[in-house]
């Protein structure tokens, strides 16, 4: 005989309220569906292990829509339920769970709870009027049982026939809803929540032969000894859609003191400047559950590729509750040193590897140190840069030796450490740089000048940078007294422009002067234009180099010449140092002509 009975939970008003603020993601509906069916096997396959239940055929989910009749039908051969347990489990657990989701949903602020797990078998009212659901225990001489309800206030219970053992959700699919009967949107969901879920799903099944949807065992799931090079690329390939190969990849298994599994692919960076957003997706028991949750996956990692699997994560809570669990702070370390490890194993294994990937992998490097202080201090060695020959070398290996507290009492500067940030731009210093013996470093990633403040800010005793046209006279002088009369000559000709004038006596005899702008004020005009304000004008000081013959011959020339020369070597420097402004452009070329013109009468 069939039962009425009411909802016991008010649940008029549940429904519009779940409906608004779940809108943009009412699809995880049919994720819920098939977990519930997933987990009903598990359930069955724990009895038959145990001898409490029988066998029978093979396990699986087969998804059905009917675009005719509006319903799309869900159907697993799990457990199923007796009378009492839909009751129960349906009627009055199913129910409240989405009362208590509800309230929770509602303190974590309306946006707060991860993929929104704990709605359960409700959710799947956001899209239907109305739930049918036909399911038959394990337990020998079950009987069928029927439940009906619009998810409003009532609900009907009745028995009938039902051959097989199982459960069947009949979902009748809203008029305003209707995507949800379309085989391609279901795919698509069917491909983004259950890819891996652990039995074989199957969409409309037109024959013996079809093909689930899911891969019941995916590849992070194995031991990584089972798993081949191939099947890496292969997982890597379907998962990310991406047909670059990765560079490499890290394997996570940990069973103890908590569970996670993954693999975390490192890509090739395609964009030199913009930092491209990997994507971390986030696994519970092969459910999925979103993409870079970054309460649990540290921000950095987000620029990898990777599936990550943790059951042990609370998901029904909000994102605020997970950032403070112990436990999640945890499994955001275990993933964190596992990288770190994995870098360091790779530099100290195969070197050549290493530095062929290090160009994809500096950044993510780098900005890993910056956010994140233990990651920095494991991988601190492994981080290389090129030196003025080409070579890599660990960034350590230029710094100096430590300066005492007393000796920096007594003023003394840690070593310095030039770098390069353009070789074209920079092309006379380096030049002048190599002449002399000096190395310095060659910044090509994006964020050097972030990480070089980050990594002076860590090693103040160790190191100091500075762009190799940043201080010229100090790195390239040789011993001698200042040139008075030299510098009156430039100090004179140049009085009109902004630049300080300093003499010394370079070891290169070829060039007569360079352009000189303190690193202190450069990097402040960079970052001021870095936060789009105004750059900074730059301090801008010629170093004229007393070792050079042009230079001295300007001792015995006439004033007008003196003048004309000096402002020459002027722009010869500037030129070097940053593009001249039109103005400079004609007055340069103005004093080349006068220049060939003489030195041509004179032959
Ligand atoms: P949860 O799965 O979080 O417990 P749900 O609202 O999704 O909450 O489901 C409530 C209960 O209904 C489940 O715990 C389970 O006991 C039962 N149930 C739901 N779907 C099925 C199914 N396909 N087969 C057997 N039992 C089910």
């Amino acid at each position: 005989m069939a039962r009425q009975g009411n909802i016991k939970i008010s649940s008029e008003n549940m429904m519009p309220i779940i409906k608004k603020w779940l809108y943009s993601e009412k699809d995880i509906f049919l994720r819920e569906i098939v977990a519930n069916a997933s987990d009903a096997i598990t359930k069955l396959k724990k009895l038959v292990s145990l001898g409490e239940a029988k066998e029978e055929g093979a396990y699986k989910i087969v998804v059905t829509a009917d675009e005719k009749a509006g319903t799309l039908t869900v159907e697993d051969n799990g457990i199923g339920m007796t009378e009492e347990e839909v009751e129960t489990y349906i009627t009055q657990i199913a129910f409240s769970g989405a009362a208590d989701f509800l309230e929770k949903y509602e303190k974590a602020g309306g946006d707060g709870i991860i993929g929104h797990f704990g709605l359960g078998f409700y959710s799947a009212y956001m899209v239907s009027d109305d739930i049918e659901i036909y399911t038959k225990s394990y337990r020998e001489g079950a009987q069928g049982v029927r439940w009906e309800s619009d998810g409003e206030s009532t609900y009907t219970i009745d028995t009938c026939e039902k051959e097989t053992r199982g459960t069947k959700i009949v979902m009748h699919i809203a008029e305003e809803e209707k995507e949800f009967l379309k085989e391609n949107r279901i795919r698509e969901l069917l491909e983004k929540y259950c890819s891996f879920m652990p039995y074989e799903i199957y969409l409309d099944p037109k024959g013996e032969e079809d093909k689930p949807v899911n891969t019941p065992l995916p590849l992070y799931a194995k031991q990584p000894k089972d798993c081949t090079e191939e099947e890496y690329k292969t997982f890597y390939r379907e998962t990310f859609h991406d047909y670059e190969e990765p560079l490499f990849w890290i394997h996570l298994n940990m069973e103890y003191p908590f569970r996670v599994k993954g693999i975390l692919y490192f890509p090739k960076v395609r964009k030199k400047v913009e930092l491209e957003r990997g994507k971390v997706k986030l696994y519970c028991n092969q459910v999925y559950i979103a993409d870079n949750i970054k309460e649990v996956i540290p921000e950095f990692l987000m620029l990898l590729n990777g599936v990550i699997d943790c059951p042990d994560i609370p998901l029904n809570v909000s994102r605020s509750f997970l950032q403070n669990d112990r436990q999640v702070q945890k499994i955001a370390k275990y993933i964190t040193k596992k990288v770190a490890d994995a870098l360091c194993e790779l530099f100290r294994n195969d070197r050549a590897k290493y530095e062929a990937c290090w160009n994809d992998l500096a950044t993510f490097v780098k900005f890993g140190c910056i956010k994140d202080d233990d990651f920095y201090n494991k991988v601190k060695e492994i981080i290389i840069y090129r030196d003025l020959a080409g070579e890599y070398r660990p960034l350590e290996s230029f710094f100096g030796e430590e300066v005492s507290p007393e000796d920096a009492k007594a003023g003394k500067e840690p070593e310095t450490v030039y770098y390069i940030s353009d070789e074209n731009k920079q092309a006379q210093y380096i030049a002048m740089f190599k002449e002399a013996g000096l190395n310095a470093i060659r910044c090509d990633t994006y964020i050097d000048p972030h990480f070089i403040s980050y990594i002076e800010y860590k090693s103040p005793t160790r190191v100091r940078f500075m762009r190799i046209d940043a201080d010229v006279a100090t790195a390239l002088k040789e011993e001698g007294e200042e040139d008075k009369t030299i510098l009156g000559i430039f100090e004179e000709a140049l009085k009109e422009r902004k630049v300080a004038v300093k003499t010394e006596k370079l070891k290169n005899g070829d060039v007569p002067a360079v352009v000189n702008v303190p690193e202190f004020t450069r990097r402040m005009s960079e970052m001021n234009s870095f936060y789009g304000m105004d750059g900074m004008e730059q301090q801008l000081t010629l170093i004229v180099n007393t070792n050079c013959g042009a230079v001295e011959a300007l001792q015995g020339a006439e004033e007008g010449d003196r003048k004309a020369a000096a402002e020459y070597i002027y722009l010869l420097a500037l030129m070097n140092y940053r593009p001249l402004t039109p103005e400079e452009l004609t007055q340069f070329t103005a004093a080349s002509v006068r220049y060939m013109q003489s030195s041509l009468k004179k032959n």
